[in-house]
């Protein structure tokens, strides 16, 4: 907001520049109104795993149902809810109503790993553990079915004090998930020193893995040193039966992507989870057979 006003003021005017206030103006007024109103929901990615093919887990992914009626992705927001210092409430709600669900799915019968994705605000919060843990708790859910994701750039702007709060949480009995990995240019060092549980392959390598020699040699090479360690990876952005059949070749755990499905909202989530349990057995027992 600073710089516009400023160039206004020395003259710098432009229609454009005008028009790119007004409408920064205007979205940061809605979305006000949007965190006093509650216009966002939740929803929800399956994560399968390739050796069972079984829905495993889900990505919770935050959507803001515009008054106007149509549903707005978070790249659209995200970034201006941060700058405006309304992610970390907004963050507390985001954990508390993933929580809600998972224990609303366990009393149905579906016992499902949530994966909840942190920001940079947040993790910055001093108390960010303590929190977390009261809210799990508040929900009666088990920490060691919620994943918490750090995006590798998050993770590598202060290493030391990531390192540190990743223990904090793990000592709770959290998971942690590094996000996005492979494109933040982590030195592998800090890759053995992040107390971790899962690494996810950003979708850039998934993209061009029939093609490309490299792509390959970089998702064998994690999926190698995550086996070591004793990481799950999952692979990130896997929208056909070919991307799928090259990750699995080159031993990654579990897949996420359009393939299996878009997020969802729990009914539809649901209904595909019944789908698979009524596929997968009759292909094992047939297999036993
Ligand atoms: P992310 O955590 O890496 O989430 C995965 C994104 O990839 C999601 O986008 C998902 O819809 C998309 N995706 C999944 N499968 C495919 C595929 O096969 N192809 C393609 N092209 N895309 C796929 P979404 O929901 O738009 O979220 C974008 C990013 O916004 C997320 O990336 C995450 O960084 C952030 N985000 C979403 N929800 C939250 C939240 O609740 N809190 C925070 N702090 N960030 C969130
Ligand atoms: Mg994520
Ligand atoms: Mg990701
Ligand atoms: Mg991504």
């Amino acid at each position: 907001l600073q710089k516009p006003t400023a160039n206004i003021t020395l003259g710098f005017y432009s229609d454009d520049l005008d028009d790119g206030l007004q409408s920064r103006l205007k979205l940061e007024a809605e979305l006000r109104t949007a965190v006093e109103q509650q216009q966002f929901y939740l929803v929800y990615q399956p994560q399968i795993d390739l050796s069972s093919d079984r829905v495993v887990g889900v990505e919770a992914l935050l959507r803001w149902r515009h008054p106007q009626g149509e549903s707005v992705p978070p790249f659209r927001f995200i970034p201006i809810l941060e700058e405006m210092g309304l992610i970390s409430p907004l963050g507390d709600w985001i954990l508390a109503e993933a929580c809600r669900q998972q224990r609303a799915w366990q009393l149905q019968g579906y016992t499902l790993r949530m994966a909840v994705n942190l920001s940079p605000a947040q993790f910055e919060q001093l108390d960010l553990p303590a929190k977390i843990q009261s809210i799990v708790q508040a929900a009666e859910v088990d920490p060691g079915q919620l994943e918490l994701e750090i995006t590798e750039s998050l993770a590598m702007h202060n290493p030391e004090a990531t390192i540190e709060t990743l223990h904090r949480l793990r000592h709770m009995g959290f998971k942690i998930a590094i996000d996005d990995f492979g494109i933040g240019f982590s030195s592998l060092e800090y890759l053995l020193r992040f107390p971790l549980d899962t690494l996810k392959i950003d979708r850039a390598f998934v993209k061009d893995i029939t093609r490309g020699r490299s792509d390959r040699a970089i998702v064998r090479a994690l999926t190698s040193l995550c086996q070591g360690l004793g990481l799950t990876t999952i692979a990130e952005g896997v929208e056909t039966q070919r991307q799928r059949d090259y990750i699995d070749a080159l031993g990654a755990t579990e897949i996420q992507g359009y393939l299996i499905s878009p997020p969802l909202e729990p009914a539809a989530l649901i209904q595909l989870i019944d789908n698979y349990a009524t596929h997968a057995p009759t292909l094992s027992k047939a297999c036993q057979e």
